[in-house]
């Protein structure tokens, strides 16, 4: 009797195969931690400066106190207090109507969604605080007023636009 032996069905452990995309998922993973920790840690030691709010403070405004007192210091978003009585001090400027010549303008400055320091309020003598829209409007007349003169901030709406020379 010559019975071959039969031959034995061999399975094949494929584990090895099945494990594969279970260490890549891992290399990503730890790639994916590293790119996250260096750049919370790039983050962490060098914050970016914030570049308007030091703009602001870089630039001399005019400013003048409710008792009527006039300095010049650097802008900032709060009121400042008068060097010489203390009382409460606004940003003022001037504008220009056609009409009835240049109107003195007290300013509140504010960051606008872009990052950008623009005027907030603008208050006209005894007047409220109205929101600058496109800029502050003749007490008179109730017309647009233009800003005449140039620096850092001028022209600046809320819009971000730029106002004609
Ligand atoms: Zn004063
Ligand atoms: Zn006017």
């Amino acid at each position: 009797m010559n019975h071959a032996r039969p031959k034995r069905r061999t399975v094949r452990v494929i584990e090895p195969h099945s494990r594969k995309p279970a260490v890549v998922s891992l290399i990503v993973a730890v790639i994916s931690a590293f790119v996250v920790y260096t750049a919370w840690h790039m983050w962490q030691t060098e914050p970016p400066p914030p570049p308007v709010v030091r703009g602001l403070a870089d630039v001399d405004l005019d400013w003048k106190c409710a008792t009527g007192h006039r300095f010049r210091a650097k802008g900032q978003l709060s009121p400042r207090h008068c060097p010489r009585c203390a009382a409460e001090a606004e940003i003022v400027d001037r504008y220009d109507c056609v009409k009835h010549g240049s109107i003195e303008v007290a300013v509140r400055i504010e960051i606008d969604p872009a990052g950008v320091a623009v005027p907030g309020r603008f208050r006209i003598g005894d007047g409220d605080w109205a929101p600058a829209g496109e800029g502050p409007v003749c007490p008179h007349c109730q017309k647009l007023m233009r800003r005449p003169r140039r620096d850092p901030l001028d022209g600046r709406t809320r819009a971000g636009r730029r106002a004609p020379p």
